[in-house]
């Protein structure tokens, strides 16, 4: 072992060093239909708005630490409940890893029903915590709602992560169901809606209903992933002690600025995941009538679908080849053998994204 190798296995922490390393594929020149991303860029008068609001921005300071402004115009924006206090992240990521860094310690675990976000586990482990993944139900991803109650009882997890649409299956689970976790849960229950603008219900109108109770959002999928913003909702005494975690300045002032400015311009965004939205149900029907293929409901801007069984590689493969990129969660085992996962796209992506896979499946 070389000196570097021996530091590292005496320094980093055996369950670092067992990791890999969250992987994002190269996506040059293919159709991106893999991240969740708005396919739908801005008109060019916005864009020189947008730029002559940036070019006001002074680079030289720091930005303003509590982003004021911003949280106030998102407040509104996303219907935040009056009295509510609104904490943001560089992503809702970097929430996820406040809130994980805010109850570790030995012995505490987050949980989460599986299939779900992958980031849950691995924050989990970052901050040296147990993780415990709860099978959702087989043959429709519905919440277990026994499973999760007895898991619960059996292992008080510090927060329960609850996506909602959950990725990568796109379904909302039973509101009962969700309500009964809250109930049962002894920590906080975090509500993930990430994908709520491609969604027809939301738990934002009950954070006034359940104390231990927090929702979280996202601007990435509606069209702003590039930014990097997420902003979670709660009683203001939560807010108070995870604010404390925060990184000063953790929302720069480019992403302040240009938040602010779409904001202002949502209406924009919104016709944009509306298109996504609708164009979502002819791209079901037409995997639906796709042999071998079984896709399932989605309440997201994805779709999940079986392939037949012990296909998913290479039809991933091949749709890559083809020019096409889509996510493989075949290798993710479990629930998710013979899975893959599409991303809603521009109609024209969307043709060209069925037309490869009909093409693929041909060749099987
Ligand atoms: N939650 C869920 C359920 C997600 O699927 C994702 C992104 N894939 C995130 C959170 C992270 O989003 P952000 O871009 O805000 O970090």
């Amino acid at each position: 072992m070389s000196s570097i190798d021996q530091r590292i296995a005496q320094w980093i922490r055996p369950e670092i060093r067992a990791l890999s390393a969250y992987h994002v594929p190269d996506a040059a020149g293919l159709i991106k239909l893999d991240a969740m991303e708005n396919p739908y860029t801005w008109p060019d008068d916005l864009i020189r708005d947008w730029l002559d609001a940036l070019a006001a921005v002074p680079l030289n300071r720091y930005p303003d630490p509590g982003a004021a402004a911003l949280r106030q115009r998102l407040g509104t924006a996303f219907g935040i409940p009056d009295g509510m206090g609104l904490l943001l992240g560089n992503g809702s990521d970097e929430l996820i890893q406040m809130l994980a860094m805010a109850v570790a310690e030995p012995g505490r675990t987050i949980m989460a029903p599986e299939p779900g976000f992958v980031m849950y586990r691995m924050i989990a482990t970052f901050v040296g915590m147990e993780y415990i993944g709860v099978p959702l139900r087989a043959a429709d991803f519905s919440l277990d709602r026994e499973a999760m109650l007895q898991a619960i009882a059996r292992h008080q997890p510090a927060i329960v992560f609850l996506a909602y649409p959950n990725n990568p299956t796109g379904n909302q689970f039973a509101q009962d169901d969700v309500h009964a976790v809250i109930e049962a849960a002894p920590g906080l229950v975090v509500v993930d809606e990430a994908y709520a603008a491609f969604a027809d219900h939301s738990f934002l109108d009950e954070l006034h209903r359940y104390d231990n109770l927090l929702v979280m959002r996202t601007v990435s999928k509606m069209g702003l992933a590039g930014l990097r913003l997420g902003l979670l909702a709660g009683a203001q005494p939560w807010i108070e002690q995870l604010d404390k975690i925060r990184l000063p300045y953790n929302i720069n002032v480019l992403t302040q600025a240009s938040a602010e400015f779409a904001l202002r311009h949502k209406a924009v965004l919104d016709r944009q995941t509306a298109a996504v939205r609708r164009d979502r149900e002819p791209l079901q029907q037409a995997l639906q009538r796709l042999d071998g293929v079984q896709p399932f409901p989605s309440q997201a801007n994805f779709i999940l679908f079986r392939t037949p069984p012990g296909t998913a590689d290479r039809l991933f493969a091949q749709l890559r080849a083809d020019g096409v990129l889509i996510k493989n969660l075949n290798g993710s085992g479990g629930l998710l053998a013979d899975c893959l996962r599409v991303t809603v796209g521009r109609p024209d992506e969307n043709d060209a994204f069925l037309a490869a896979l009909g093409r693929a499946l041909a060749q099987l």
